[in-house]
């Protein structure tokens, strides 16, 4: 597995993208400067300035999250066109059915108890990244197991590529539990956990942050639509064409 010790490497987030791997060092600088929303922060795009409770905009060549203002966010909300930027939405889903089989969470190798996977269009597959001391790392998903996982959840496939995540718990004194939710929360809660963790499998203090951050998603979720599996899980698959298709009303931007 690809482990970022955090030493700093001097590479930049589009360096990082020959060699086929996301840029870490880059997802852990949105982590490490999240925790500061200085007084006055600006809109990455336009300089306007902004709230603390603002929306971000995904830079899908890099995947680096952009700070940005309503207006500049609603630019991008529009899944279907080929632009460099897509908004993220604000939707939070749980799987009441969501269930791993014997043996399934180890065979995605994640060497902690949680991992966050999205689809990245730029690399064609998916990808994981798992919290830590360093922050977000990038695990090497052997794609076989999560295809696996995919089989046995097809709801999971209404996830949006590259904006919004699987964020799973795996099993431990309960069950494993999967809601996708939009990526920044991801590098925020990682962030969080970040400041929070002690020691090989971040500690108690980490163990209640996430807890309590999985209480309040599964307050804010809504159970993902029974009949939504098999078109969502062909467009996960196959890339974006299909994640349009928000009939069911749970899907898109508000
Ligand atoms: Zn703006
Ligand atoms: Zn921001």
């Amino acid at each position: 597995m690809n482990m970022e010790n955090g030493g700093g490497t001097g590479r930049g987030p589009e360096s990082g993208q020959a060699n086929g791997t996301l840029p870490v060092a880059l997802l852990r600088r949105i982590s490490a400067n999240r925790p500061a929303p200085a007084a006055g922060e600006c809109c990455e795009m336009c300089g306007e300035p902004i709230s603390d409770a603002h929306q971000h905009v995904v830079d899908l060549g890099s995947h680096a999250m952009m700070c940005t203002c309503r207006p500049c966010y609603l630019l991008f909300t529009d899944a279907t066109a080929h632009m460099r930027y897509r908004s993220v939405p604000d939707r939070y889903l749980s799987f009441p059915g969501f269930d791993l089989g014997p043996g399934q969470w180890d065979e995605l190798e994640i060497p902690v108890g949680l991992a966050f996977f999205f689809h990245s269009s730029k690399l064609g597959r998916t990808v994981a990244f798992y919290p830590g001391p360093a922050g977000a790392t990038e695990s090497e998903l052997p794609l076989a197991a999560w295809d696996a996982v995919l089989a046995r959840n097809p709801a999971l496939g209404l996830a949006a590529p590259d904006t919004e995540a699987l964020l799973i718990r795996g099993p431990g004194r309960a069950a494993a539990d999967c809601h996708l939710v939009p990526v920044d929360a991801c590098y925020e809660l990682v962030g969080r956990l970040r400041r929070l963790w002690r020691g090989f499998d971040g500690g108690q203090e980490a163990r209640d942050e996430l807890a309590a951050f999985f209480d309040r998603i599964s307050r804010r979720s809504v159970p993902a639509p029974a009949d939504s599996a098999s078109p969502a899980s062909a467009s996960a698959a196959s890339g974006r064409e299909a994640s349009d298709s928000t009939g069911s009303g749970a899907g898109g931007f508000r």
